[in-house]
């Protein structure tokens, strides 16, 4: 990168009439790495309120002496505003909604959607003469993950310099909840002795539930501690009334940084959302009735602060599938779960848990659904 830079401005300098001599180390970038929570639309759908910074504020700086240069030449000089990803699909992190962005129609054309890089309050300035600092704002989109916020600055048309600054889009605080067990419970019943687990992630056809999100299993904090006594006093109120064991099987917590998580079902009425792409220009995804899946659709709509997960209506068997004969008992998660700051709901063969703060004016958590 920094190669095709310096070639770039040698061949400017070779090339072209420019007699402004500058370079990316004639600009500076602040901050140059920053971190803010995914946001969410507001056209992307009516029933889930997602919690919307004000942005942040990026300063790009030319720290280069501009003095000896002229009115005409600072008229001359403009600097473009762009935004890239910085990682990749399929990176380790796992952040990016599976399998890409879906496909639906793009300006009329079917297609892979752009991957939402959020936007900028501009995406090209031309500064006054004397003006040595710009500042621009950024929007998160609702899509976790790492991007660039590039300033690329020209000279009369031709590019001389850049400078980026990265943002990390994440839902603050997110860690990583162990795969397999928070503790064990051995207990008799009769002859028998068993060695229990609290609870297991459940697996798939051997791998973890959604082989596109490998690393589903992130909570914030508060509710990872929550969820591990509500699990420990489920296991111990399930032994008084019944003769086996039971492991809860867990799963679809949050990816590593939050946000979107998987694309859903088709709808019933074509759906049109109107997007920026990285360069500030509009486009429009059309989502075809019953043949494009759907963002922000059932089932995983809530699957993005670190505080919602899954929880199945059976038992693990304790490598992660199922034991379709032992159902979890409804009357005890009905009794307690709300000890634990839990409320839930039944999803089809799950319910969904989420954990609910008790400032009931918390602006950063979605009501739960009805
Ligand atoms: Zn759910």
């Amino acid at each position: 990168m920094k190669k095709n830079y310096l070639l770039g401005i040698l061949a400017i300098i070779a090339f072209c009439s420019c007699n402004l001599s500058f370079s990316e180390e004639d600009l500076d970038v602040s901050p140059d790495v920053f971190e803010i929570p995914p946001n969410k639309y507001a056209d992307m759908t009516s029933y889930e309120y997602y919690n919307q910074t004000d942005g942040q504020i990026i300063m790009f700086d030319f720290t280069k002496d501009l003095d000896e240069i002229s009115a005409e030449d600072w008229a001359s000089i403009k600097i473009k505003f762009n935004i890239t990803n910085a990682d990749y699909y399929n990176a380790a992190d796992n952040n990016f909604p599976y399998p890409d962005y879906g496909k639906a129609m793009i300006d009329g054309v079917y297609g892979v959607i752009p991957r939402p890089v959020g936007y900028l309050d501009k995406y090209e300035i031309i500064p006054n003469p004397g003006q040595t600092t710009v500042y621009i704002k950024y929007m998160a989109s609702d899509v976790s993950g790492i991007y660039k916020i590039i300033g690329d600055v020209y000279y009369k048309d031709n590019w001389i310099g850049s400078k980026y600054s990265k943002a990390i889009v994440a839902i603050p605080d997110l860690i990583e909840v162990p795969r397999d067990i928070w503790g064990e419970v051995v207990y008799t019943i009769g002859s028998v002795t068993w060695t229990n687990n609290y609870y297991q992630l459940w697996h798939v056809g051997g791998v973890y539930s959604y082989t596109w999100h490998q690393q589903n299993n992130y909570l914030n904090n508060v509710t990872y501690e929550s969820l591990k006594e509500f699990a420990n006093c489920y296991i111990q109120e399930y032994y008084k009334s019944h003769s086996e064991g039971f492991i809860l099987r867990l799963n679809d917590m949050s990816l590593p940084y939050g946000g979107m998580f998987s694309i859903g079902i088709t709808w019933t009425n074509d759906t049109a959302i109107e997007r920026i792409d990285g360069f500030g220009n509009p486009y429009t995804v059309l989502y075809r009735k019953d043949v494009d899946l759907r963002v922000y659709c059932p089932y995983h709509k809530f699957h993005r602060h670190g505080v919602n997960f899954d929880l199945s209506l059976v038992s693990d068997d304790g490598a992660g599938g199922q034991i379709t004969s032992m159902l979890t008992d409804f009357s005890i998660i009905d009794r307690i779960a709300i000890y634990y700051n839990f409320k839930f709901v039944r999803e089809g063969n799950h319910y969904h848990f989420k954990y609910v703060y008790r400032r009931i004016d918390d602006p950063y958590f979605p009501n739960f659904p009805d």
